[in-house]
């Protein structure tokens, strides 16, 4: 038996247990040895309610620091946690409940009601509450625990997390992560961006994805630093404590976002050391403008749900735009086309990530994690990149998203990045709409910076440029794209909203 993954972070704590980890905006401070204490109480607590070593308890609750010290508290006891979005609705959270059945939900207070009857249909036992003030039901039952609990022995493959993922169809799939997944990215990464004891984190992302719980929370408490927790993004409050901040991690809105203001100034990062994005494509824009603002750059790294982080543009050296550098240390990456054959540097497939990060599997369904792996260990992400000559990966798309015209391939981000270089453009997204000609129509919706384009003048321009059956049938003009909470374009929305365009 190892150490499990609560133990190795816990040895990671600070000696003076005073430090603090965790700063909220209002200046309300709570150390590593809070942390260890309420983790300690919370998994009494979960223990006291019956749950057991693999059990599962799914949270869904608003950022917290409490809600952080449930995450540990979890894999102190040796329990699954399964963090879910707060905005999913009662027909989410029953499959959710169904497909992992959890022993317990922690949800929000105000959500009791609801969360009970779903949880009582698909036969979960224990329903507790957390608020974000501390308030609901884990907290006040945590009071009455030990500050004692002695750490439940696992291995390094026992399961430490689900996390569910979406994807483009099909239903939601829960990704199976065990200790050593976590531990694994968790400690390169740490090393291999640097973090060191008097960093600060600004971190305005949502705990219940990868991004923020994982990768910018275990960096932190690896490094014994602090963070500053806010809510969510709000750029008035990241302005305010950039100037105390050393490190930030964030998708490329948070990004844009900074820059469309001019108080987003040199000045006002004088102390950050390191500015982290991901979880979507940054648009070579954001990086070249972010660089002439600022004299910083950006740092792209690439990652999944599935495998924690597998590729960053390198702390000390080059950081390449639009590619999000080489493999991590102990991943191994490759470009393979449909059957699984490894192409060669420059060629454009699927990319393929092993290593001691990628996940075990989807939780109960054995089928699609057999199809989603190689027989030598590889996992397809269903991202479309190269490798270049000096290893860098580069992203070109994404397979889900390839449009399938009279025949032919369509890959939206090749259309996107010549809609995004025109004047007037500030972003576009491509999307395939059925069609009674061609299966599928290529369709383009684009934000301007000004009114001065039109749509004739857009499809004549890609023309001169692509191949016919490359070239949108149609544009439309929106004032933003719909993104999620990752900054992800949802481009299921867009189909949807124009599913119906060519019909007759
Ligand atoms: P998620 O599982 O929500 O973390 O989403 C993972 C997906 O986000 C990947 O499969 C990529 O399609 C996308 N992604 C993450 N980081 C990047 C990046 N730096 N550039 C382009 N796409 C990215």
């Amino acid at each position: 038996m190892t150490n499990s993954l609560f133990m190795r972070i816990r040895d990671r704590f600070p000696a003076d247990l005073s430090s603090v980890l965790i700063e909220t905006p209002s200046g309300k401070t709570y150390s590593y040895g809070d942390a260890d204490v309420y983790s300690a109480r919370i998994a009494g607590l979960l223990t006291a309610k019956g749950a057991q070593k693999g059990d599962r308890v799914a949270v869904q609750v608003d950022k917290s620091p409490e809600a952080l010290f449930l995450y540990l508290g979890c894999i102190r006891a040796g329990l699954v946690y399964l963090p879910l979005n707060t905005a999913y609705q009662a027909g989410e959270l029953s499959y959710f409940m169904g497909n992992a059945s959890p022993v317990i939900v922690v949800c929000q207070p105000h959500r009791e009601e609801e969360v009970r009857s779903i949880a009582k249909e698909q036969g979960v036992q224990k329903v507790l509450t957390l608020g974000t003030q501390a308030d609901g039901t884990l907290m006040s039952g945590a009071e009455g625990q030990s500050d004692d609990f002695t750490p439940v022995a696992c291995a390094d493959e026992d399961l430490a997390a689900i996390l569910y993922t979406s994807g483009t169809t099909g239903k939601p799939k829960g990704a199976m992560m065990t200790q050593m997944n976590l531990w694994s990215n968790a400690s390169t990464l740490e090393k291999l961006w640097g973090f060191r004891g008097d960093d600060v984190l600004l971190h305005a992302l949502p705990i219940f994805h990868t991004h923020g719980l994982f990768i910018a929370c275990h960096c932190v408490m690896l490094s014994g630093s602090k963070m500053f927790f806010l809510p969510k993004f709000d750029r008035d409050q990241v302005l305010d404590l950039l100037p105390r901040s050393t490190v930030m991690m964030g998708v490329p809105t948070f990004y844009v976002r900074l820059l469309a203001g001019d108080d987003f100034t040199a000045d006002v990062m004088a102390n950050m050391r390191l500015f982290i994005s991901g979880s979507a494509p940054l648009l070579p824009e954001t990086f070249t403008a972010f660089e002439k603002r600022t004299g910083k750059v950006l740092l792209e790294r690439y990652g999944m749900t599935e495998m924690g982080m597998a590729t960053s543009n390198p702390l000390v050296g080059e950081r390449i735009v639009h590619t999000v550098g080489p493999a991590l240390p102990d991943v191994d990456v490759r470009v393979c086309d449909n059957d699984g054959n490894i192409l060669a540097t420059e060629e454009v497939g699927v990319l393929e990530v092993r290593g001691p990060n990628v996940f075990i599997g989807y939780w109960q369904m054995p089928e699609k994690t057999a199809e989603e792996f190689r027989g030598d260990g590889f996992f397809i992400t269903g991202d479309i990149a190269k490798i270049d000559g000096k290893g860098y990966v580069h992203i070109v798309g994404r397979a889900k998203d390839l449009v399938i015209s009279g025949g032919f391939n369509v890959y939206p981000k090749e259309i996107e990045t010549l809609i995004d270089k025109m004047d007037g453009v500030v972003e576009s997204a491509v999307i395939g709409v059925n069609h009674p000609d061609f299966g599928e129509a290529v369709v383009a919706v684009i934000v301007p910076s000004a009114d001065q384009l039109s749509e004739d003048d857009i499809i004549a321009s890609i023309k001169s440029q692509l191949a016919n059956f490359k070239v949108p049938k149609r544009v439309f003009f929106v004032d933003e794209l719909p993104r999620n909470a990752m900054g992800k374009v949802q481009k299921n929305i867009l189909r949807e909203q124009h599913k119906a365009l060519f019909a007759n």
